[in-house]
């Protein structure tokens, strides 16, 4: 992501040049002492938001309330945040207003974790007020300041806490989690959406079992919706939430639909999860043509990893996954070579209900390799067919 990089150093250089202090901050400098990849690279200055819009030609108002705008250079674009202290919380979610300052000290205070309080400068030196980079060598997740102050503020930096846990593997530090054990209750306050948003990450990280382990030790797993038992995710992993969310589905039993109902996945989200559950109840069975026809290639190898976690034996692998798929005579509904105007056609009958039956079980049969999927054939076969219309 040099691209990144560089646009973020082409915004600081000209913000330096018209008098301004500004400096890489939050994931991406944490990201870069922990040699991890880096998505984005935020600079935070001491230019007031309508000083940043006149240093550069091209600029885009995304969060100006709270102090925040996308730079537009050649080499990308960049989020600028003015410096600023967050007014009082009254509501354990958002600041009712922020301040914004001339102090890149009095930034980082704000900041919920000392590995996301630390300022990069342009020459590559850090600004590290709070021992964040101490506490990465140390592995340790600790709040900035007083912790109990900090998780009373916003609720959602304690799960903040239990996501980085399980995307970094890092411990959380003993004070800080006893600080969320004080306060897990008040997670409640937090939207629902901002839970789901954590969840997913949280799904995906490599370590997800000590994120798990650290819901439960934090006092946060039964403030959430749903049961977080920590040992069924010793062994899972997962770069993709949807499965994580399936996965999750699984271990909840029968409610699993209110349950994930309440995170507000989307209706794609649900489908897949559904799906994913649909196919791993017939693995057991074995899985027919038609299960192979039906379910997408991610689908299915969700299902068969399910199986390996639960039974402890690899199932069915991801290539003969791949195979079993490649091998049936259609992939796709729209390449069975006969439609409903056909078939009302050979059959001498009217548009109705038994139209799409009929299609069905068509298309069952070339699934299957009874009949090639051939017109001819296909006529001759359905007019021998003994199906009970109406
Ligand atoms: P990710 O890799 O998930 O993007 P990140 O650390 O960049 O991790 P963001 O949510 O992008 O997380 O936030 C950017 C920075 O803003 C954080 O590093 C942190 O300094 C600060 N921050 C974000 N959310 C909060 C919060 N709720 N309270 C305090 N500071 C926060
Ligand atoms: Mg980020």
């Amino acid at each position: 992501n040099t691209k990144e990089w560089q646009a973020a150093y082409a915004v600081i250089a000209q913000l330096e040049q018209a008098g301004f202090e500004a400096v890489i901050v939050g994931g991406a400098v944490r990201d870069v002492l922990l040699e991890r990849r880096v998505h984005d690279v935020d600079v935070a200055t001491s230019a007031l938001p309508h000083e940043v819009k006149a240093v550069f030609q091209q600029t885009v108002d995304i969060g100006i309330q709270h102090g925040t705008v996308l730079v537009v250079v050649p080499e990308g674009t960049v989020e600028v945040t003015t410096y600023r202290t967050d007014g009082d919380y009254t509501d354990h979610r958002r600041p009712a207003d922020v301040q914004f300052v001339r102090s890149l000290r009095a930034d980082l205070q704000r900041r919920d974790f000392t590995m996301n309080a630390i300022a990069m400068r342009r020459d590559g030196s850090f600004v590290d007020y709070y021992g964040g980079q101490q506490d990465i060598q140390a592995c340790l997740i600790r709040a900035v300041g007083e912790a109990e102050i900090r998780f009373q503020e916003d609720a959602l930096r304690m799960l903040r806490a239990v996501r980085f846990s399980a995307q970094l593997g890092f411990t959380i530090d003993p004070k800080t989690l006893q600080a969320i054990q004080q306060r897990a209750d008040d997670i409640v306050w937090i939207a629902k959406e901002r839970m789901k948003a954590e969840l997913d990450k949280l799904w995906v990280g490599q370590y997800v079992y000590n994120g798990l382990l650290n819901l439960q030790n934090s006092g946060l797993a039964t403030q959430l919706t749903g049961s977080f038992e920590a040992e069924a995710w010793q062994n899972f992993q997962t770069t993709d939430a949807q499965v994580g969310w399936a996965y999750f589905a699984l271990l909840q039993g029968d409610s699993w639909q209110d349950i994930l109902r309440d995170y507000r996945l989307s209706n794609k989200e649900m489908a897949f999860v559904k799906a994913v559950l649909a196919a791993f109840q017939v693995y057991q069975v074995g899985w027919t043509n038609m299960d192979y026809f039906t379910y997408s290639l991610v689908e299915l190898a969700a299902a068969a990893y399910f199986a390996t976690l639960q039974q402890g034996v690899v199932a069915i692998s991801y290539k003969q996954i791949c195979e079993k798929q490649a091998q049936l005579p259609i992939q796709h509904k729209q390449e069975l070579v006969v439609n409903g105007v056909d078939v009302m056609t050979w059959l001498g009958r009217k548009r109705g209900p038994w139209l799409k039956q009929v299609l069905q079980t068509i298309m069952e049969a070339v699934v299957n390799g009874e009949v090639a999927n051939e017109r001819q054939a296909i006529q001759a076969w359905l007019v021998q067919y003994d199906f009970q219309y109406d």
